[in-house]
């Protein structure tokens, strides 16, 4: 019997999510971010899915977007970090691809090559400007420079300025309408389409919404914020990770269970052990406490996580036998939840199941 640790992706949820993302904002077009496997999801088969809406589709690496175009995926795609090398030219214009622009060198590197390239035509340049994430893009100052440098390249067919917002999921903080007023300055006196929300600000920020949308992680269902928000609470979650129960065993009180004996039974408890572990990208910073949904209800985890395996508390499930399912997370338990006791976000979680989970599509 293969080991059952399943990740079932709802591309219906997901194509819910990024109507209701387009929805936030109907005058924009979207960008729906799929690199990194689409968060785990699997980006061919949620581009199939998104392909007749999806105005675009984001990815970090010209791999990601060669796999999407081997896979027959025909929509424009993005490189949201551009390109690292030159040689990555000719395939972005042979693929037709869409790339960002974040550096002066990139810039250099690009008027080199379409000097040497001059019948060039048909780019689509996505110029990033730093706005205060301090991670990529040009400095404010050094836009203006820049767009008209752009403009004059006749292979530049369409340009689009985008920036990315470092906490537009902690509305109280003033760092995105600081970022706004940099974008402000850095584009004045330019018509130019603006590409600016991720999820959080295509959520929260209307005033940012601008031409385009970015959003990623509320495609999967999940929420970039940690408080309760209006409009995350009608996402539907894109993934349900289920395994199930593959040993059941009783304890004594004041016996111990897993890897440094961390948890240990107040009373006679019963024990499942599950097939899943930190190698399927089930966190070992999963506490015990863990909430995990089995048979209608929680129960939570018992014991560290293991490699391949975890254990949980059996106490309020005498029924629970080997074979039965466990949810890991989905509607029952949220990603956003498990994310929250491990310490981390749920775009660790999704992006980080390895391979060993099987994918199935509904
Ligand atoms: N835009 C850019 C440039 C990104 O790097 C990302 C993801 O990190 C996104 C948009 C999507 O962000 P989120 O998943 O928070 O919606």
């Amino acid at each position: 019997m293969a080991r059952n640790l399943i990740a079932q992706v709802d591309l219906s949820a997901i194509r819910h999510n990024y109507q209701l993302a387009r929805a936030q904002a109907p005058q924009a077009r979207a960008v729906a971010i799929i690199k990194a496997d689409a968060y785990g999801h699997g980006a061919i088969q949620v581009a199939r899915s998104l392909e007749s809406e999806a105005d675009a589709f984001g990815v970090a690496a010209i791999e990601e977007a060669l796999e999407l175009r081997d896979a027959g995926i025909t929509r424009p795609v993005l490189l949201l970090e551009g390109f690292f090398e030159t040689e990555e030219l000719p395939l972005i214009q042979q693929h037709k691809l869409w790339t960002a622009l974040h550096s002066i060198e990139q810039l250099e590197k690009l008027e080199a090559y379409l000097e040497r390239h001059p019948d060039s035509r048909g780019l689509h340049v996505w110029l990033k400007i730093d706005s205060g994430m301090h991670r990529l893009g040009i400095e404010p100052a050094l836009a203006a420079g820049a767009l008209q440098r752009l403009q004059a390249l006749p292979a530049v067919e369409k340009l689009v300025v985008m920036s990315h917002f470092a906490c537009a999921d902690e509305p109280q903080r003033p760092h995105t309408e600081r970022q706004l007023q940099q974008i402000d300055k850095a584009v004045a006196g330019h018509s130019v389409d603006l590409s600016l929300c991720n999820s959080a600000g295509v959520m929260h920020w209307p005033q940012a919404h601008q031409q385009w949308l970015r959003p990623g992680i509320m495609l999967y269902g999940a929420s970039p914020f940690t408080e309760p928000q209006t409009v995350a609470s009608r996402l539907r979650p894109g993934m349900t990770l289920t395994t199930e129960i593959i040993a059941v065993r009783d304890v004594q009180a004041g016996e111990s269970v897993g890897y440094g004996a961390s948890w240990v039974a107040e009373k006679p408890t019963r024990i499942g052990t599950l097939a899943v572990g930190y190698a399927d990208g089930y966190s070992r910073h999963a506490p015990s406490g863990t909430p995990v949904w089995l048979n209608g209800r929680r129960t939570a985890l018992a014991g560290r996580v293991s490699m391949d395996m975890s254990t949980i508390d059996l106490s309020l499930h005498p029924e629970a036998k080997p074979g039965d399912q466990v949810e890991l997370w989905g509607a029952n338990v949220t990603v956003n939840e498990v994310a929250d006791w491990c310490g981390t976000i749920p775009y660790t979680l999704l992006s980080g199941l390895t391979r060993r989970v099987k994918r199935r599509y509904t």
